[in-house]
């Protein structure tokens, strides 16, 4: 069998051409078809108005692609961690914010689903757990809605370093909660934000990490409120502007997990927070194809000028071609091994295949620019907002580029527990 149809599919994917399973086949493709016959000729107009992609997540729920990875018991997708990261990729070839946005949304199917399943519960949180979520699913799968994941606040919470700021104060039948997020992507897009927030035990009571608690808030919820200006460098059409919650009361049943359980799923699960770098990648897999394409002269609309006999420019993309493969090779070890309680090994890969991919779609896509020349930074192309939603992926938290570069030297020095004198 050739290479080029180990996959089964009629082209090549993000994460590299090699062998998937049927229903890996048919996302791919699925995400491959939207994303070239519809997100990518929309992409420039989100960036340039910063306004969601309203008309892609049109396409991506009738694809049913909003419950990727509700199990198919439930009426999702089925996906798991690893087919959605592999999705993920190829959406984000097409359209960096649509990708992004629509980890935020699976996350809420992700975290509930199937990482909740291998998180330590007794077996009354465990039924809790299972009837919330049943109907947390039903709203994506017979509603289509959409969820956003706001836990940035500004501060040191979001890095995993403090608890939250924003409180739930238990009150009969359910929560009243107080507090500010920042940087809500989808925000004025989603029907629920499942907010991070501490359970506020007391006046006197410190907040405590270990009382994170994962609720979803209504869009429409009294006190809740959108505010801030949206017009940052990247990831135009994420639309990640503040929200601020004032008294604002959400029963019981709006808990997406159990009391404490957040805490632990954290702990057990690295893994979930990888689910911001399979954007990433697709990225650069599209500054990669470009780069190919106009150098050959096949840019549609382009003058058929062909750069290609240069050999500094195909130094580059032969750099290029190396880092891409260098990201995909380590993409694709730990999406197949995350799990819950990875070993040391593979936990430090994980950090160091983040950091990687972050990276390098910015170094790729800067490559990409300079090798193409001039011409190809003119605002008609995508390359230019390849680049500046690149640059965007090392800022996100909790594993920037620069906290993740501090757990990986620090976990790989020291053993748990131990300190200098
Ligand atoms: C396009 C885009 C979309 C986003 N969407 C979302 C979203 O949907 N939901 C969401 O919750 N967030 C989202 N974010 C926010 C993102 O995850 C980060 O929270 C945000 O970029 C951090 O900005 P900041 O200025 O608060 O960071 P910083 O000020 O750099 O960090 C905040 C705090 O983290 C701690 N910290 C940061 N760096 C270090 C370090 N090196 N060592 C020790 N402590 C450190 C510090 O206490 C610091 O005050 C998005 C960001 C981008 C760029």
């Amino acid at each position: 069998m050739s290479s080029a149809t180990r996959s089964g599919l009629s082209f090549v994917p993000a994460v590299g051409e090699t062998a998937l399973s049927p229903l890996q086949g048919r996302l791919l493709s699925r995400a491959h078809e939207l994303g070239r016959d519809h997100f990518a000729q929309r992409a420039a107009l989100w960036d340039d108005s910063a306004t969601f992609p309203f008309a892609n997540y049109d396409d991506l729920r009738a694809a049913g692609f909003l419950a990727l990875c509700v199990p198919e018991a439930d009426g999702g997708l089925g996906a798991d961690f690893a087919t959605y990261c592999m999705v993920s990729a190829e959406l984000g070839r097409f359209c960096g914010a649509t990708a992004l946005t629509l980890n935020m949304h699976v996350c809420s199917t992700l975290w509930t689903g199937l990482l909740a399943e291998s998180v330590e519960m007794t077996s009354a949180e465990r039924a809790e757990h299972e009837r919330r979520r049943a109907l947390h699913f039903a709203r994506i799968v017979g509603e289509g809605r959409l969820y956003a994941q706001p836990f940035s606040e500004g501060t040191a919470a979001a890095a995993g370093r403090a608890p939250f700021g924003t409180t739930a104060l238990r009150e009969a039948g359910g929560w009243r909660i107080n507090g500010r997020k920042i940087w809500a992507s989808l925000s004025g897009a989603a029907d629920f934000y499942g907010i991070l927030c501490t359970e506020a035990r007391g006046p006197d009571e410190p907040l405590d990490v270990r009382d994170t608690l994962y609720i979803a808030v209504p869009a429409t919820a009294e006190g809740l409120t959108i505010s801030g200006d949206w017009n940052p460098m990247g990831m135009r059409g994420t639309v990640s502007r503040n929200l601020t919650f004032e008294n604002v009361w959400v029963a019981d049943d709006a808990q997406l997990m159990p009391r404490g359980i957040y805490y632990q799923a954290a702990l057990t699960w690295p893994a979930m927070f990888f689910t911001l770098a399979p954007t990433y990648l697709g990225i650069a897999q599209a500054a990669y194809d470009f780069t190919v394409q106009y150098l050959r002269g096949e840019v549609p609309g382009e003058p058929p000028i062909r750069r290609r006999q240069y050999p500094t420019k195909q130094v580059a993309v032969a750099q290029m071609r190396i880092q891409l493969e260098t990201m995909r090779s380590i993409f694709w070890r730990v999406i197949h091994e995350a799990r819950a309680h990875p070993t040391k090994d593979e936990r430090l890969r994980l950090y160091a295949a983040h950091y990687s991919v972050m990276e390098g779609a910015n170094d790729i896509c800067r490559l990409a620019l300079r090798t193409c020349g001039g011409q190809a930074m003119m605002k008609h192309l995508p390359l230019e907002r390849l680049y500046r939603d690149s640059r965007c992926g090392a800022l996100m938290l909790p594993w920037t580029a620069e906290l993740i570069t501090d757990r990986l030297g620090r976990e790989a020095l020291y053993e748990p527990g131990e300190k200098d004198n």
